[in-house]
Formats: structure tokens, C-alpha cells, sequence
């Protein structure tokens, strides 16, 4: 084994970029035929800092990539009630094509009644249990939760096809591991993939890991995926954002991935970093889900 060799970097910053222009470019000519400017509306509940960094980003992406866009911040002490009346005015209003309901929610709202009160063709996250269900019967059309989506870009556009190759994705949440685990099965562009999916319950999890062409890491551990987990030449997406104690920095902590990938790039053909990697991808397929969705909804 050539140890000196490091692995390609899939860069989600670079995918992104470009992905944005091809998304600010479709929109303008959408908007040019049907008049209809795309909009996204992102609803925050409470005042927790990573969310409403998040937001931001989100509001500005849209932004800028010529979209209507509408930041509703409520507060913490928000009744499920008036959330769910917040949640019924966007579903009616004809400017806003994509509802982001801001994820975690206080405690007092119940997650799923929320989610489900999203109109279907709205919901850009892809939560609603009816467009979790069609990903699962295989509708390539369905808005596909953004992480795994964007995942599946970040392997396509670099050349790394998922068709007839084993990928096997550590997590199975049903916002990142379970959606991305479906879209890698998919019948069609960026699936065909054979899948094994692991959690905290498998054991010999290095055994597993050690067989895949592609492996995902979606669990939430800081660097617990090592070199020796990782069969030489695989393609490694690390979905993981985990902060860490970094005295050393002017906030005290720093992001660090699933994956060691100092160690880890040394045996991958191509690993992406995390921050940089699939995070600002993430927001690039709400975009692309936004559009989507003011497409399907002005035809
Ligand atoms: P969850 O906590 O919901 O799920 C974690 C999964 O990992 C679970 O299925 C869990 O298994 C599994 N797991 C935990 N410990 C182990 C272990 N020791 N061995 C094997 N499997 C294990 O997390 P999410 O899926 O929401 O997020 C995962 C990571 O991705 C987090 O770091 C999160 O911050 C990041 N993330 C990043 C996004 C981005 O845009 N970049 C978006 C969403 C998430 P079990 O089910 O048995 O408990």
C-alpha cells in the first residue's frame, strides 16, 4: 500500500458553488416564462444559536440565488397552536413555494404534528411522513430530504457513481442515515447502489464498514470512524458535525467530522471534509428542492 498517496478531496464548498449558479440560472429562466419568483419561508421556534445561524445561512442562500424568501423567528414559548396556524398561512400563500420548519423544536411542540401539517408539495425538507413514504416505494420525483440528496450529488458530480457498488451507511435516522440509505437503493440516476445499513446495535461494526466501496458516516461521534475501518480505495461521505473543546480557539470548540480524516485519507480514493463537505451542500438542495417545488406547484 503507497501511504504517501492521499485521498481526493470532495469538496461540498467548490459542489456547491457551482450548483448554485445552475440554480440561480434555472430559476431566472423559470421566472422569466411563468412570473413566478420561487419562495422559501424558514420558521424558527426559540433562540438556540446553531439554529439560527442555520437559518441565516439558509435566508441568504436564498437570497441569492434570486429566490422570495421570508425568516419567521418565533418564540421559544411558542404553543404548538400558533405554530401550526403559522404553518397553515404558508401552506396557503401563494408567494412561498418551500416551508422549513427549523429543527430541534421546544420540547412542548410535538415534532411530527408539525411536520405532517406541512403541505406535501411544500415541504422542502422532505419530512412529511407521505414524501418519506414515496421515497421508500422508489418515486424519483419526490422532494428527497436535503443531506441525502446533497450526498448523492457529492458523489455523482466527482465520479463516483453508487451503481453496483456496496455502500454501507453508518446511522439510520431518519433525517440523514434511513433517506440516504433509500436513495442509494433507488432504481434510477445516482442509486443501484447494494446497501447495508448499521447502527449503535451491529456488531463488528469495522468488519461491515471495512466492505465498502462507499461509506457514509452518519452517527454523530467525533472521528470514531478510523483508518483500519476503511477498505483502501473507498469513497468516504463523513455527514458528521460534532463540536469538540478546542481551548486553543477564540469560541473554545471546534467542528470535527465521524471520520478521522487525517488518518482516513490516507487509505480513501476520496473523503470529504467536514466542515466544508456535505453541511453547505445540505442548503444547496433546499435550494434545488424550493425550485422544484415552485415548479411542480405553477404547472
Ligand atoms: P442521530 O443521533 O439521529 O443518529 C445517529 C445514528 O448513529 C443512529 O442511528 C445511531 O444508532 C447511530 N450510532 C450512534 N452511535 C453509534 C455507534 N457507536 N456505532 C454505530 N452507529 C452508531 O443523528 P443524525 O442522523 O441526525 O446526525 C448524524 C450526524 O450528522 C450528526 O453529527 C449531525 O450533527 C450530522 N448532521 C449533519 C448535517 C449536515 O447538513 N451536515 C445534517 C444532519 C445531521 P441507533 O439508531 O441505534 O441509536
Amino acid at each position: 500500500m503507497n501511504t504517501t498517496t492521499r485521498a481526493k478531496i470532495i469538496s461540498g464548498i467548490e459542489l456547491s458553488e457551482v450548483m448554485r449558479a445552475e440554480i440561480a440560472g434555472h430559476a431566472a429562466a423559470f421566472k422569466e416564462q411563468t412570473g413566478v419568483t420561487p419562495g422559501l419561508a424558514v420558521v424558527l421556534v426559540g433562540d438556540d444559536p446553531a439554529s439560527e445561524v442555520y437559518v441565516r445561512m439558509k435566508g441568504k442562500a436564498a437570497d441569492k440565488a434570486g429566490f422570495y424568501s421570508q425568516q419567521i423567528t418565533l418564540p421559544g414559548s411558542t404553543s404548538e397552536a400558533h405554530l401550526l396556524g403559522v404553518i397553515d398561512g404558508l401552506n396557503s400563500d401563494p408567494r412561498i413555494h418551500g416551508i422549513l420548519v427549523q429543527l430541534p423544536l421546544p420540547d412542548h411542540i410535538n415534532k411530527e404534528r408539525i411536520l405532517s401539517a406541512i403541505s406535501v408539495g411544500k415541504d422542502v425538507d422532505g419530512f412529511h411522513p407521505e414524501n418519506a413514504g414515496r421515497l421508500a416505494i422508489g418515486d424519483r420525483d419526490v422532494l428527497a430530504p436535503a443531506t441525502p440528496a446533497g450526498i448523492i450529488q457529492m458523489l455523482l458530480r466527482n465520479g463516483y457513481d453508487p451503481r453496483g457498488k456496496h455502500a454501507v451507511v453508518v446511522g439510520r435516522s431518519t433525517i440523514v442515515g434511513k433517506p440516504v440509505a433509500l436513495l442509494l437503493l433507488q432504481d434510477g440516476p445516482g442509486g443501484n447502489a447494494t446497501v447495508t445499513i448499521a447502527h449503535s446495535r451491529t456488531p463488528n461494526l469495522a468488519e461491515i464498514t471495512r466492505q465498502a466501496d462507499i461509506l457514509i458516516a452518519a452517527v454523530g461521534r467525533p472521528q470514531m470512524i478510523k483508518r483500519d475501518m476503511v477498505k483502501p480505495g473507498a469513497v468516504v461521505i463523513d455527514v458528521g458535525t460534532n463540536r469538540v473543546n478546542d481551548p486553543g480557539s477564540a469560541k473554545g470548540y471546534k467542528l470535527v467530522g465521524d471520520v478521522a480524516f487525517d488518518e482516513v485519507s490516507e487509505v480513501a480514493a476520496a473523503i470529504s471534509p467536514s466542515p466544508g463537505g456535505v453541511g453547505p451542500m445540505t442548503i444547496t438542495m433546499l435550494l434545488a428542492n424550493t425550485l422544484k417545488a415552485a415548479q411542480n406547484l405553477t404547472r
